[in-house]
């Protein structure tokens, strides 16, 4: 509706491919080895494990915790024939049929072709910032818009240097209107971000004190994030956050807040009930109230953000009030839960459009668990208009190795054909429940992924196994975040161990596994044979070590490639005799234990020698690693303690590799030691506590929330003063008081020392503490004074840290306690 026959053609042209002399014309690289120059580029890949349409992609080595050079090989060998790289002593001959762009910086060219296809683009450009909220204006924007406009968005949270250039690359004039979200973390980034991005309009959420790291001052950090706008024709923002004046003289901007001058002033903000919040508002001299639909500011002044825009950029009143009366809460990440019948879900159901379908095919194929990886997918806003989005669906979709398609809405009828996987065509979301037990999802990964009208959320409630509700929510992306901090400390070369014993310190089983797969750790460690077996059962082919290995189950070890421990001459004696009795075995890989102060297990150093004549005579294991454990690595008190433990290690480490005559593998590094011993990183390190997000070391790096365990209220009451509350009637109220009744108890992990005020949770935000003694399936809280309804949300460890002290333990007690039969729900984004 927004584009004529005129605008349509060139938007055809515009399909973004890209011939190889094009790109360089762009890039202007140093030099080039050009040895297929008919080669068109039309897909872009930057990470060597998310190659789909290799043939027409064209690969960037980015510099990035990995160096993207060491999977230029792989990356070949997948079929990629286009690369930019930065080196200059790469073997072009290794790859005779590629195309190479060498570059001084592999990113800034990412960045200029980044830039081509924007300045391409005819329609109004929105780049949003700020310190908070950016994503959520930019999801709300896009639904407020979608109506009248071709909107594009970036996916997700795609805010990066790398993230915006990403987000352009799909940008094209089958839109009108293109929302894109920038962010930076320190000076000196906005230059590239806004030579790219050029927006027209610029939105500024807010300036908090979030992400003040990198900025010498507030001051420096706004003038940064402002330097996006210098060349837009306004800005929009919040007046109480600075005055633009300051930093862009004479640019024009449209602010809201209480002030006179503001375009949009507020008269009143009234929280009217527990869900509700009543605006008034003035704007261009006339009064306008109507309720928005939350509570709290952040959302509210998110809304006022989008209400504000939309002023600026010509919307009526009444459309702004209709439709912001009815926003809802968006959960921007993906949510990966147990199914009916073995299956795992990945449940994404409040948007479809192409950037966040390709995300999330991405984390599908990242799930290892089973083979049979399913789509159920709606159809997708302007697909009927728009032949450009058609195509670049088919083309993503013909590349998903699937094991069934299941679509919704009738548009994808008239244009699925030949996809290499049976493709199940329904009218409407009901039609699918309804067919449920036809379809009979069993043994599979289902990607549910619908836009909002399609509610798809009925069928997620419908597969996902049903769970009382109290659940651990574990935050994939916090986690590969804590893997990168340590990875950064680490030098080239030396390798991770993954600590997944005891699920992961409570944090699930294959799901976490395979984010650290997918993340190339080099070796996951579980404390017993079953737990391995259940991973390799579930996909995870990366070496596992296996820190109890018993006699009774040798044989598992061999059948499912799992690599012990042994820290005694009695294991070693029976492996070495289970494996001679063996008929035609490869040798078994170990993985010797010495015990350097600890006395738990292990050999002692005196043992070398014996040791040494048992390996030289038994040819049937080898050793491929030699470790110690520090007692003490997180404690100054014990420094010279732990120097000798590495002393001791690293002696008897260099005399085992000298009489063994082969390299082995050295490590002794647990998480606190990555930051405090740098001298003892040897060849690889053993990551636990701190991929989960604990560190007690003293100089610890900021790291990021993993788990968070939830439960709801179930039921009220208000109760008088002298009354008691629950067993034994260890607490007697001193006041009148309203008790929460919660879903969670000793039996599910929260232990009975907790009773009694001792607990902290958090309901609403607010700290609420335990009241009488804990039961074994739920506890009492106190909520007097609290706006409180039953069913509503309950976190149980207020800071995980201080609860633990309280009871006399620590935080790996608390994670590794939470019983199993508390589902454990996983969030990627
Ligand atoms: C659990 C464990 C680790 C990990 O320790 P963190 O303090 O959690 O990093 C390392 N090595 C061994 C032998 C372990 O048992």
């Amino acid at each position: 509706m927004f584009f004529g026959k005129n605008k349509e053609i060139v938007a055809d042209i515009l399909i973004d491919m890209h011939n190889i002399d094009e790109i360089v014309k762009i890039i202007q690289p140093l030099e080039t080895r050009i040895a297929d120059p008919n080669r068109f580029v039309s897909s872009l890949v930057y990470d060597s494990r998310k190659i789909y349409r290799a043939h027409e992609g064209i690969f960037f080595a980015l510099q990035n915790i990995r160096d993207g050079h060491d999977f230029v090989e792989s990356a070949y060998i997948n079929g990629v024939r286009n690369f930019v790289i930065s080196r200059n002593d790469l073997d072009y001959s290794a790859y005779p049929k590629a195309n190479f762009l060498r570059v001084d910086n592999v990113l800034h060219s990412l960045q200029k072709l980044s830039k081509n296809i924007r300045s391409e683009f005819l329609g109004d450009l929105i780049g949003i910032t700020g310190s908070n909220g950016k994503t959520i204006v930019k999801e709300w924007l896009y639904e407020l818009l979608i109506t009248e406009h071709k909107v594009y968005k970036s996916p997700k949270s795609y805010n990066s240097q790398l993230g915006v250039a990403l987000s352009l690359w799909e940008l094209n004039n089958q839109y009108n209107l293109a929302l894109i979200e920038a962010g930076i973390s320190q000076v000196g980034e906005m230059v590239w971000l806004e030579k790219m991005i050029q927006p027209k309009i610029g939105i500024v959420t807010g300036i908090g004190p979030a992400h003040a790291i990198g900025f010498e001052s507030k001051d420096r950090k706004i003038a940064e994030k402002l330097s996006l706008f210098v060349n837009a024709e306004v800005v929009i923002y919040p007046s109480d956050s600075f005055e633009l004046n300051d930093y862009l003289p004479g640019k024009k901007k449209f602010t809201w807040g209480t002030n006179i001058k503001d375009d949009i002033r507020i008269q009143h903000i009234t929280k009217i009930n527990k869900n509700t919040t009543r605006v008034s508002l003035l704007s261009k001299g006339n009064n306008y109230e109507w309720d928005l639909p939350f509570i709290d500011d952040a959302s509210i002044r998110n809304i006022l953000t989008c209400i504000t825009f939309m002023v600026y950029y010509g919307l009526s009143m009444q459309v702004i009030i209709n439709r912001t009366a009815r926003l809802k809460h968006i959960e921007m990440r993906l949510q990966l839960k147990n199914g009916v019948n073995n299956c795992s879900i990945i449940d994404d159901s409040y948007s479809n459009d192409l950037g966040s379908l390709k995300i999330a095919l991405d984390f599908l194929h990242q799930q290892k668990q089973y083979d049979k990886k399913t789509l159920i997918l709606s159809d997708m806003i302007g697909l009927s208009q728009s032949k450009n989005l058609v195509n670049k669906l088919i083309k993503l979709l013909s590349e998903q190795d699937l094991y069934r398609l299941i679509v919704v809405g009738g548009e994808f009828k008239k244009i699925l054909r030949d996809l290499p996987y049976p493709v199940f065509y329904f009218k409407n979301t009901q039609q699918v429940l309804n067919e449920l037990e036809l379809l009979g999802f069993e043994k599979e990964t289902l990607l549910i992924k619908g836009g909002r009208a399609f509610q798809f959320e009925k069928l997620s409630r419908a597969l996902v196994e049903k769970v009382h509700s109290t659940t651990l929510e574990i935050d994939l992306n916090a986690m590969e975040a804590n893997l990168k901090t340590y990875k950064k400390k680490l030098p080239e070369g030396v390798k991770v161990m993954a600590m997944v014993k005891a699920l992961s310190y409570g944090s699930g089983g294959y799901e976490v596994a395979n984010l650290l797969q997918f993340n190339n750790v080099d070796y996951l460690t579980v404390a017993y044979a079953d737990e391995g077996v259940e991973l390799r059962r579930r996909g995870i082919n990366i070496p596992i070590m296996v820190m109890n290995p018993e006699p009774q189950n040798f044989d598992v070890l061999i059948e499912y490639k799992l690599e012990p421990e042994v820290y005694s001459f009695g294991l070693l004696k029976s492996l070495i005799q289970y494996l001679k009795n063996e008929e035609n075995l490869s040798i078994l890989p170990i993985h010797l234990k010495l015990d350097t102060g600890m006395h738990r297990l292990g050999f002692l150093p005196s043992d070398l020698y014996p040791l040494l004549d048992l390996l030289a005579t038994n040819h049937c294991v080898k050793v491929k690693s030699v470790f110690s454990h520090l007692v003490a690595s997180g404690n100054p008190k014990f420094d010279v303690y732990t120097k000798q433990q590495i002393d001791i290690f690293s002696e008897f480490a260099k005399q085992l590799e000298d009489n063994l005559m082969y390299n082995v593998i050295k490590h002794i590094s647990n998480t606190a030691a990555i930051n405090r011993w740098p001298a003892a990183y040897f060849d690889m390190v053993r990551l636990g506590i701190g991929l989960y997000g604990q560190d007690n070391s003293d100089q610890h790096p900021q790291l990021n929330q993993v788990s968070t365990l939830k439960t709801t209220v179930t039921q009220i009451k208000h109760l008088q003063k002298g009354m008691t509350i629950g067993y034994d009637r260890s607490q007697t109220l001193v006041r009148d008081a309203v008790i929460a009744t919660v879903r969670i108890g000793y039996a599910d992990g929260y232990d009975r020392r907790f009773g009694q005020g001792v607990g902290t949770m958090l309901i609403h935000g607010q700290k609420v503490h335990t009241v009488g003694n804990i039961c074994m399936d739920m506890c009492m809280l106190d909520v007097t004074g609290i706006d409180v309804e039953e069913g509503d949300e309950v976190t149980v460890f207020a800071n995980l840290e201080q609860e633990a002290n309280k009871i006399g333990t620590i935080p790996y007690e608390l994670l590794v306690s939470i019983s199993s039969r508390v589902k454990r729900v996983y969030f990627y984004e």
